[in-house]
């Protein structure tokens, strides 16, 4: 049962800051409520004070500027699914929001929402690593830019400050020749493994120029996979194909994958390589139909 609370509901990033510095652990961020209020009514935690932010305008913007694409973090699942924007610049985010939870969820449920949280069994962080984002965390006395590696620490952690609010996330924008894909797999309400791939070609569209690999769901925290995307880079595109089923298990093997409801090491790490070998045709596929940045 839900116990009592109080709702706070500042109206700028400073009054929010300030609400959670003066509470500390008796209040926390609420957005889409759809994780929070889950844990509440389990009697998992409680808070005194919920600090409402969906009042602080701007927070839920998506736009395009010249290096990367912003995304407010209350934009909701069901935002992102649809925004022109994200569609038009990042189809692999958009495809992967059309994956997420449930129409109910989507609709109401944020990214910020999604990545505070810092769920194991998540899709977005994944993706996020292998796009190379940035997310910003603003407090009273001002904001800082977080690389997406660091902004996980393990499972349901973040390196964010308690009076912190996670308010944007940068995405660089995809230049040309390069291709992302995203691929999950489940049978529970949430993914066992999520993998992505970020991929772009060189100049003569022969040979891989960056690869970025990132394993989700698996363990404690998506991470990326800097040793599978060593053994890509600067390859020749056929030589990549011939490696992928190496770097599939160079990925299985870094990604800390552990057995629990959702599957057995050993099977996550198989899927691991499989999903690996099918996003890196996609991303190839990608590279060579998109020639402009
Ligand atoms: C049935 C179900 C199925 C799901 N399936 C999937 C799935 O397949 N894939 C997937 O990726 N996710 C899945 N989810 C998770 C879903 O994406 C999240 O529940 C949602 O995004 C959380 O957003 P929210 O705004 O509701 O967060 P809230 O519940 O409001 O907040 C979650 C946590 O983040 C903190 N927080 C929220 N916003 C901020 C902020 N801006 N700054 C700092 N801290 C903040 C809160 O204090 C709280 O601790 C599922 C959830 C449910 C309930």
């Amino acid at each position: 049962m839900l116990r009592r609370f109080r709702l706070e509901e500042p109206e700028t990033v400073q009054e929010a800051s300030q609400l959670l510095a003066r509470h500390g652990e008796a209040a926390r961020i609420y957005a889409g409520g759809t994780e929070l209020l889950l844990v509440m009514k389990e009697g998992l935690a409680h808070y005194e004070r919920l600090v409402n932010v969906k009042k602080i305008p701007h927070l839920d913007e998506v736009k395009l500027t010249d290096g990367f694409v912003s995304i407010g973090a209350l934009s909701t699942h069901r935002q992102l699914l649809f925004s022109p924007v994200v569609r038009r610049h990042l189809p692999a985010f958009a495809g992967m929001e059309a994956n997420v939870a449930n129409i109910r969820v989507r609709e109401v449920g944020t990214i910020g929402g999604n990545l505070c949280f810092a769920e194991p069994h998540a899709d977005p962080g994944t993706l996020l690593l292998a796009l190379g984002a940035k997310v910003i965390a603003a407090k009273n006395t001002g904001q800082r830019e977080i690389l997406i590696e660091k902004f996980f620490v393990d499972a349901y952690e973040t390196c964010l400050e308690p009076d912190e609010l996670l308010t944007e996330i940068r995405v660089p924008r995809l230049p040309a020749r390069s291709g992302v894909a995203y691929l999950k797999f489940g049978y529970l309400e949430r993914p066992s493994v999520g993998v992505a791939l970020f991929l772009s070609l060189d100049g003569n569209g022969k040979s891989v120029g960056d690869a970025r690999i990132a394993v989700g769901c698996v363990g404690p925290t998506a991470r990326r996979i800097q040793e599978a995307e060593s053994l890509l880079e600067g390859k020749s595109v056929d030589e990549a194909s011939r490696l992928i089923a190496e770097a599939g298990a160079a990925a299985a093997r870094a990604s800390q994958a552990i057995s629990d409801l959702h599957g057995s090491q050993d099977y996550k790490e198989h899927i691991v390589g499989v999903l690996l070998k099918r996003a890196f045709r996609q991303a190839v596929e990608q590279c060579r139909q998109r020639v402009e940045g």
